[in-house]
């Protein structure tokens, strides 16, 4: 009788699709505008796309320019508790209306300014909720600090894995060793330096991560962003990914015409940096106008796509795995059990093994069988990615018209009402039960949200005897 329960539990924890993540997706797909439900849409099929928190530790201690924090933001105080129930009340909102599976942004200010035990508190309530957490840094933080977030205080493991997005570009100032970098260039020490970490704590504690290296690019940095790309395609980061300057957030560091530095451009920069032209038609996440996405590996110097979207057999094995593979929850799903249930599939649908089969030596005649053994095979995942935010003074009123569900007559703002309908990157509002965009949450919330929070949570002047240095004086950002 041991055994048939066993197998019984076995059998039902292998089944291959969670049906609330099933329902999850039939939602989303559902409410997707018709012009992005395209064949390449992952929205709705794989994925329900990204979440962020808010109004969660709101400071940083760096100045960049631009930063799409509100001006009120520096003068709110970090605090462990109130991190952790706001991220509570956003992470369950966002399970009730996203479903159990999803990539969750730890953001909002500077994530290392929180405590180590509070920042891993807030992850573990964020994984409690079935989401992925990855947390938001400019970087500037030592071993130690990560250490301490990484492993409880008997030195174990507190997670097998992390995931941290990192920011560097010339225009954050404050970094320290590099107050003012002159390009960016000089940053790719620091840059190195962040990875190299990682790489230590997983060869010292076994706990593996996935990094982000996040960039905005401005007229400025513009023909700097291929050198960025070759420069640190090895240090280990797994996706790159580019933001170009909107006008949100903090107007007094709005710097320059940013509007110069347009999509394609970035877009062609970012390709000039990988050698080969990226298809971010294959696959979708919501409307293109505010995301590129190139999903590929490296071998060596050079990165292929893993479906070329010239070969309509490559589009195939993209519809397959939609077909048969969309509504399965790799997101957080352990190796091994990912493993049967993907096993399962493939045995209820057994075309699948031919359709890989087959990609699979069409990917290898492409990278080239000398090149594959001259790199023992190593192939490095990389994934690149630009993220266009929307200006604030165009957002604000498009934002306004749909909730009053007018549609705008002028393109500009039609533009962008389509945009925040197909939006990818949700921020939770558990005081009124809504998610918004983020684009939303920067134009229009940011600024009575951070005013509330300051008298919330104000920063407090600790006065010292003359002669001292040690008394608190909180930077203007
Ligand atoms: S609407 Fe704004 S936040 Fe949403 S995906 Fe587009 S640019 Fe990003």
């Amino acid at each position: 009788m041991r055994i048939i329960a066993a197998l019984r539990a076995l059998e039902r924890a292998t089944r291959p699709y969670d049906p609330e993540f099933a329902a999850a997706m039939e939602r989303r797909w559902a409410e997707l505008p018709e012009a992005v439900r395209t064949p390449g849409q992952v929205l709705g099929r794989h994925g329900v796309g990204c979440e962020g928190t808010h109004g969660v530790f709101p400071k940083c201690n760096l100045k960049c320019t631009p930063c799409y924090h509100s001006r009120g933001a520096n003068q709110v105080r970090v605090d462990g508790p109130h991190t952790q129930e706001q991220v509570t009340a956003q992470m369950g909102l966002l399970r009730a209306l996203r479903g159990p599976r999803a990539h969750t942004q730890l953001i909002g200010g500077e994530v290392s300014l929180l405590a180590p035990d509070d920042h891993a508190a807030a992850l573990a309530i964020m994984r409690d909720h079935g989401r992925e957490p990855m947390s938001f840094t400019h970087g500037d933080f030592d071993y130690d600090y990560l250490a301490r977030l990484a492993l409880g205080p008997d030195g174990t493991r507190r997670f097998e894995r992390v995931s941290f997005a990192a920011h560097f570009d010339k225009f954050m100032y404050g970094r320290r060793g590099m107050e003012r970098p002159r390009d960016e260039q000089a940053l790719n020490p620091y840059r190195a330096r962040f990875a190299a970490m990682f790489v230590r704590l997983r060869r010292e504690h076994g706990v593996r991560f996935f990094l982000a290296h996040n960039m905005t690019v401005t007229p400025g940095n513009l023909d700097e962003v291929a050198s960025v790309i070759r420069d640190c395609r090895a240090m280990g980061y797994g996706m790159f990914s580019f933001q170009p300057a909107a006008f949100l957030g903090d107007e007094r560091r709005w710097k320059e015409k940013f509007r110069e530095a347009t999509p394609d451009a970035v877009w062609a920069e970012i390709e000039r940096g990988t050698g080969t032209r990226l298809d971010y038609r294959v696959f979708e996440n919501g409307d293109v106008r505010c995301n590129r996405t190139a999903y590929g590996f490296y071998v060596g110097r050079r990165w292929y796509p893993f479906l070329d979207g010239g070969d309509s057999r490559d589009l195939a094995v993209r519809d397959a795995f939609f077909r048969h593979f969309g509504k399965v929850t790799f997101t957080g799903t352990p190796p091994a059990l990912l493993a049967a249930r993907v096993t399962r599939v493939v045995v209820r649908h057994p075309s699948t093994a031919v359709t890989a089969l087959r990609w699979l030596g069409r990917t290898v005649r492409r990278v080239g069988v000398p090149q594959l053994v001259r790199h023992r095979m190593r192939v490095r995942p990389v994934t690149f990615v630009m993220h266009q935010f929307m200006d604030a003074d165009v957002v604000g009123p498009a934002w306004e018209m749909t909730q009053r569900g007018e549609q705008a007559e002028d393109p500009g703002l039609r533009e962008t009402q389509e945009r925040l309908a197909a939006c990818h990157y949700a921020m939770a509002h558990p005081e009124t039960g809504t998610l918004v965009p983020a684009c939303v949450q920067h134009a229009v919330l940011d600024p009575a949200e951070n005013a509330a929070l300051r008298t919330l949570l104000p920063i407090v002047e600790v006065r010292t005897p003359a002669g001292s240095s040690s008394g608190t004086s909180p930077k203007e950002k």
